[in-house]
């Protein structure tokens, strides 16, 4: 029997949220489901049955639909870490866990990134990889909860992942983010040209994602830390010798606090 493929698609939520929606046939799981009305509204209009909630890390944007997506459908698995913070998990996983998901007949891989805040996961598997609020297109977290080294350490696992790897994470953020990036890589030509295909996207009301493993490390500051002329920027702007990469990675992440 051949199988069907699965389809991603991103369900919009709030101003700027994607809950990513994977689909095989009637079957579907949700990754962060923030709000449950425009998943439900989803599942109905496809007549999908959801069968699992992924959770990458506590905030309510992430985690505020699950009680009501429970609700609906009482055999649902929700897989998250074990944390009170994070009520109704069911399947509760840590680092380098192997998550089957038998109605997408699929896998996904555990990853801890503390940084965002200190239990964030992430889910790697053939599908993507789906990665809450670590790593966006042109730029990661804030960090609420980690260090600068954390955060960048956790960045570091992403980016070992193969270069093709989809990149679905849980914002909307990228035409601001790109705002930053230039601001702190003027010259970057990739960066340039990903600016004006962004523009276009987000004219045409489409999202800018999934990116890829690839395209982040051409493009986003925060993995580009060895660049001369982020390295540059810094310095001028600081007045001081940065160019040590956790030191360029904490000042990006400090200036882009206040951008
Ligand atoms: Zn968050």
């Amino acid at each position: 029997m051949s199988e069907k493929p699965v389809n991603i698609v991103p369900i919009p939520a709030f101003q700027d949220n994607y809950i990513w929606c994977m689909q095989q046939e009637n079957a579907c799981i949700v990754v962060d489901p923030g709000d449950a009305t425009p998943v439900l509204d989803y599942v109905e209009k496809h007549q999908l049955t959801l069968t699992d909630i992924l959770i990458t890390h506590h905030h309510p944007d992430h985690t505020g639909g699950v009680k009501e997506l429970v609700k609906n459908f009482p055999d649902i698995r929700v897989i998250g870490i074990d944390s009170s913070r994070i009520p109704y998990v069911t399947h509760k996983v840590t680092d380098g866990d192997q998550v089957d998901i038998p109605s997408l007949n699929t896998s996904f891989r555990v990853l801890m990134l503390p940084g965002h805040t200190k239990d964030h996961i992430a889910f790697y598997g053939d599908l993507g990889l789906f990665c809450g609020d670590t790593l966006f297109s042109a730029g990661c977290g804030r960090l609420f909860e980690g260090s600068p080294e954390q955060m960048q350490h956790s960045l570091s696992r992403l980016t070992d992942l193969p270069s093709d790897t989809k990149v679905y994470c849980t914002h909307e953020y990228t035409l601001a983010n790109v705002s930053f990036a230039l601001a702190a890589e003027p010259n970057n030509q990739d960066l340039q040209r990903y600016q004006e295909w962004a523009q276009g996207q987000r004219k045409a009301d489409t999202p800018t994602l999934p990116s890829t493993i690839e395209e982040q490390l051409a493009i986003n500051p925060f993995l580009r830390t060895s660049s001369e002329e982020i390295q540059k920027t810094l310095s001028e702007k600081l007045a001081r010798n940065v160019h040590e990469s956790l030191d360029v990675f904490t000042e990006l992440r400090r200036w882009k606090d206040h951008f």
